[in-house]
């Protein structure tokens, strides 16, 4: 952690650009606070800590959980539970929140589809579920669009299922046989394929094949918790610990109860089953079902607001600087937040964006953004709110170090 005095410091000494009062977020989307801790663990263990302006990554731990889910947690180490009855009720709890048959929580989105695509494989034979990987006798085979394959169908693979690559409606219907187990349909990368949601669900339909979306990191918009389970995809998945902002190792999967009832075979407490590592305890199911009631209540509007003030900060004060542009985008789809990107004449500022990004790094306070040889990418939905104030200044006190 910075210290207190080294961070007035920094503040104090800057000419730093305001842009007046601002609407508060509420107090229940800060995060739980290490405040009222009193032993600093990342400290005692030497891991540096750092102000998140990068994003959703699981190399950075995720999200942060807002104190009610942390309290979700800590109220389940309290008592013991059945473990498939927890499931069972929060799965029904879930279902009802999400307009659909059936949910379960999972450990994360990877594994919602691991145990998704062995449940569709091997259906409700308790043989068959022991056989996995070896998906002799079973339909074994995924379609997936070429364009929407990002490396996350090793969650299909591992299980034994095996890829089939398409890129057209027609290659898709030639593809399907007696093997085919799912059509896979990656969110984050709708506007890529050529094949488009309806379509992809229809000739699910059509062919009696089911359908999974991976929504990862979709929301925001909210109505993605809702939308494609309405459109017909049979199973949809999303990520906890993102923007949901449950547990980092938790994850929802949910829609037909036939598919959920066939992955959950695979999951603990039954031992001989390949999803037998991919645990999520009493902890989690109620942490996660809590981020989910807390994300459907909160004022998306009011938070939207909050980002693009945020994101306007450090643009502002970035811009400060002469020779440095700044462009605010909004991803399609995944990530769908504001975001900023900042890039410079190098004739004027000398410094390289990945230069810039590791002082950033390496700085007090510590900042992680992402970017690459063109410029520095921000997004603020991940900040304690106020820390878009301690980013927008040293932002502006590294370009200023550095202008010719
Ligand atoms: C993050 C991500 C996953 C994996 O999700 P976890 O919750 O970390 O298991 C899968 N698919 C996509 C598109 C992702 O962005």
């Amino acid at each position: 952690m910075l210290a207190r005095r080294h961070l007035l410091k920094l503040l104090g000494s800057l000419p730093f650009v305001g842009l007046g009062s601002h609407q508060i977020i509420r107090a229940t989307e800060n995060p739980a606070t290490a405040d009222a801790i009193s032993r600093d663990f990342f400290k005692e263990l030497g891991v540096r800590t750092f102000i998140n302006a990068a994003g959703t990554y699981t190399s950075m731990t995720g999200s942060l959980m807002p104190q009610e889910v942390v309290e979700a947690i800590q109220f389940g180490t309290t008592q013991y539970v059945d473990l498939d009855e927890l499931q069972d009720k929060v799965g029904l709890r879930i279902a009802q929140l999400l307009d659909c048959e059936d949910a379960t929580v999972t450990s994360g989105c990877f594994g919602a589809m691991s145990i998704a695509m062995a449940g569709l494989m091997t259906g409700m034979d308790p043989q068959k579920v022991s056989q996995l990987p070896n998906t002799k006798g079973m339909p074994d085979q995924v379609i997936i669009q070429k364009s929407h394959d990002i490396g996350y169908k090793q969650a299909l693979t591992n299980v034994g299922a095996k890829v089939i690559f398409v890129e057209t409606a027609e290659q898709l219907q030639k593809a399907i046989s007696k093997k085919t187990a799912l059509l896979w349909f990656l969110n984050a990368h709708t506007h890529l394929g050529e094949i488009k949601y309806q379509e992809w669900v229809d000739l699910g339909k059509q062919y009696h094949v089911p359908t999974l979306i991976d929504c990862a990191a979709d929301v925001p918009p909210v109505e993605n918790l809702f939308k494609f389970q309405k459109m017909g995809f049979d199973l949809v998945t999303f990520s906890g610990g993102k923007g949901l902002r449950g547990p980092q190792s938790a994850g929802l999967l949910y829609g037909k109860k036939k598919y959920i009832q066939a992955a959950r075979l695979h999951t603990p407490p039954r031992g001989q089953t390949i999803g037998r590592g991919m645990k999520v305890n009493k902890e989690e199911i109620l942490g996660m079902l809590v981020a989910l009631e807390l994300y459907l209540k909160t004022d998306h509007q009011s938070q939207w607001k909050f980002w693009e003030y945020q994101i306007e900060l450090i643009k502002k004060n970035a811009l400060s600087v002469s020779g440095v542009e700044a462009q605010v985008h909004v991803p399609p789809h995944a990530n769908h937040v504001p975001s900023l990107k900042l890039f410079w004449d190098q004739s004027k500022v000398a410094i390289t964006p990945n230069e810039f990004r590791e002082k950033l790094r390496l700085g007090h306070p510590s900042i992680a953004t992402v970017g690459n040889t063109e410029h520095v990418g921000i997004t603020t939905w991940m900040m304690a709110p106020g820390q878009e104030r301690i980013v927008a200044r040293r932002i502006q006190e590294l370009f200023r170090q550095f202008a010719i």
